[in-house]
């Protein structure tokens, strides 16, 4: 079934325990402040329910209904691309801003449907729960969030080791009860399922307790949601361009106090082993990597678009500097396309389901450099902007004064003055409104910490081929040729390397 957008949001209306500001959120449909973006995800479905797009945002499954295209399993390349060809569709409309939209969770159900075999290798049950779990969602049409890393707490102690940490506390008639609190769930309180991973990175005699992984309803007696402030202040669409528009996903913290779940909704169960393995055995960054990398395309094309036309407007793209900086975002955009298009052209198919996944290089060096690149963007707006980016009265104050007045704000060429500030406020809306630095944030943490990942990546590579490259340059040229050639070309062997004995960060 493809849900609509009413369809969608009447089933936000439930017992969910959404805790803002000393109070439980009766409705967020109505609730000012998260309103607006329940209404934007629902056009997401309203968008996929168009008669005219069909093809485009949905497919026919195996049962003949019809369902949104993340849901596909996609048996050749073909289908990845009709994947990113509807996810590039939404990111397109909302310009790369909404990284939550339900098609990224659920290309992450398809992906935890597809490993039955590796969830229940010791409980086949477990592995049939995985697989009707996405069949649920995909029949259901659900919008889904995720919970995954523990409460951001003391991180000299490991988090299996902290009280705070989620766990199974007890058994009751329904299934496990559990205890605990999750760090960050974004967009939680407008989805109805949510993937708990539990933990993972335990030692092999680690707690089985925390060995869990589920999904299940966001709203269950037990367990809260507890929200950060919201960044949308309810401001018109001249005066927020971008936070106006539905796009404060909200974070929030999940609390599991003796919250009770069917034991049919987990996918791992008691078994640290499958804990540990999870995000490799469902090669999540491979799936969710096409959504995110779609998204950083149409983000970035937007930012080059907002960036060009800010300079224009002041002509401050005369100066060599700024179009050094406009140059970038350009660079930046050829060279994600570029990745994308390695990412599904050098898609990979698992043996173990057939199914493709985008090229896992492409999309893991998308997502380390973009959380530098998007930095980079947003730094880039605040020396283009300057102080044009404070000289930006609201709708109402340009409306009061007299064309005299106006003139002032106006930009070069003689900009109307309502254009101008207009451009400017959304440039200040994404590079120094509260609703932006948190969009910042997010880019930078969401696929974990970046820095450390790089790192990793340097210490995980096999650095054997680029190494022999050195220590055959090392070698004198031999038979009067300059270039010693590779062993393999039947040059010289080379001496033998003493052992790498680097470890990686944790
Ligand atoms: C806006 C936002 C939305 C998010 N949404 C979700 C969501 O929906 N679902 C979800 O599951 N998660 C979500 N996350 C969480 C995200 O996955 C984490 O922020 C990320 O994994 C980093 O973990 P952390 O926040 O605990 O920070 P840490 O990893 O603790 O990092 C904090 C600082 O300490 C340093 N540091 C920590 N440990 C080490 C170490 N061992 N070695 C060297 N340096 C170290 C880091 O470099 C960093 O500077 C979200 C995060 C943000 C900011």
């Amino acid at each position: 079934m493809v849900r609509t957008g009413e369809q969608y949001l009447a089933g936000l209306r439930d017992s969910r325990n959404v805790v803002y500001d000393g109070r439980l959120i009766e409705d967020v449909t109505t609730e000012p402040g998260f309103r607006r973006t329940a209404k934007a995800v629902a056009q997401f479905y309203d968008f996929q329910n168009d008669p005219n797009l069909q093809d485009l945002m949905t497919y026919e499954t195996e049962d003949g209904d019809r369902a949104g295209m993340a849901f596909i399993e996609p048996r050749s390349i073909e289908d990845l691309r009709r994947r990113g060809d509807a996810m590039a569709a939404w990111a397109e409309v909302t310009c790369g801003l909404m990284g939550r939209s339900p098609d990224y969770m659920n290309s992450v159900m398809m992906a935890i449907g597809a490993k039955e075999e590796a969830w229940g290798y010791l409980d086949k049950q477990i592995g049939v729960n995985a697989r009707q779990s996405y069949l649920d969602a995909r029949r259901n049409d659900s919008c889904i969030t995720h919970t995954i890393v523990p409460m951001f707490g003391d991180k000299s102690v490991p988090a299996e080791e902290r009280d705070t940490t989620l766990r199974e506390v007890d058994i009751g008639s329904e299934g496990p009860i559990l205890t605990g609190a999750k760090g960050v769930g974004t967009l939680a309180v407008f989805s109805d399922l949510n993937v708990l991973f539990g933990a993972f990175g335990l030692p092999e005699d680690g707690d089985p307790a925390q060995a869990i992984s589920a999904v299940h309803p966001v709203a269950a007696d037990g367990l809260f949601w507890v929200c950060r402030d919201t960044f949308d202040g309810e401001k018109s669409e001249f005066d927020a361009p971008l936070s106006s528009r539905g796009l404060d996903e909200m974070d929030t913290v999940a609390i599991y106090e003796n919250a009770e779940f069917k034991k049919s909704n987990f996918f791992v169960y008691r078994d640290v082993a499958n804990a540990n393995a999870l995000m490799m055995h469902m090669k999540f960054f491979d799936t969710i990597g096409q959504h995110i990398l779609v998204r950083y395309i149409a983000k970035t094309r937007f930012m080059l678009g907002l960036a060009h036309l800010l300079a224009e407007s002041s002509q401050v793209n005369q100066f060599f500097n700024v179009q050094e900086r406009l140059g970038e975002f350009a660079t930046w955009l050829e060279a994600l396309e570029a990745l994308y298009t390695a990412a599904i052209e050098g898609a990979f198919r698992d043996p173990d389901n057939g199914l493709f996944y985008p090229n896992r290089k492409a999309v893991m060096s998308a997502i380390r450099l973009f959380a530098e690149w998007n930095r980079q963007m947003i730094s880039h707006f605040i020396s283009i902007g300057a102080s044009g980016l404070v000289s930006v009265p609201q709708e109402k104050t340009l409306d009061m004064f007299s064309e005299n007045i106006g003139k002032y704000f106006s930009g070069a060429g003689g900009q109307d003055s309502k254009e101008r500030v207009s451009l400017f406020r959304m440039a200040w809306d994404l590079a120094g409104s509260s609703w932006g630095g948190r969009n910042e944030l997010y880019e930078r943490f969401f696929t974990g910490d970046s820095q450390r990942a790089i790192a990793n990546t340097y210490l995980r590579m096999d650095k054997s081929e680029a190494v022999d490259i050195i220590r055959r340059m090392l070698l004198p040229g031999e038979n009067g040729h300059p270039f010693p050639l590779p062993e393999k070309f039947g040059g010289p062997a080379l001496p033998p390397l003493v052992e790498d004995t680097e470890e990686c960060l944790d």
